[in-house]
């Protein structure tokens, strides 16, 4: 993993990494739900909400390349 995909958050999952919505960023595009539909869902709004658990990584990886927000991302989990 490079330093840039790691700062960016669009390295490959590794252990005890999850994602993360930046709500700031977010324009809610809804994609990440089209792609992940087990493991998020949108609000009223179109807004992601994560679901608990592991997405399938390969799924997880294209959704992240393709936000055009750059708003999903992976991070370490706090609590690995
Ligand atoms: S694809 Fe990106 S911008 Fe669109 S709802 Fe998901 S996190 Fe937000």
């Amino acid at each position: 993993m490079s330093l840039l995909q790691r700062i960016l958050g669009v390295a490959p999952p590794s252990a005890g990494s999850t994602l993360v919505v930046d709500r700031t960023a977010c324009t809610g595009h809804g994609i990440c739900a089209r792609i992940l539909s087990g493991t998020v869902v949108l609000d009223d709004w179109g807004y992601p909400i994560l679901r608990a658990g592991d997405p399938d990584p390969a799924l997880a990886a294209r959704a992240v390349t393709l936000c055009p927000a750059a708003a999903l991302r992976w991070s370490e989990r706090r609590d690995a």
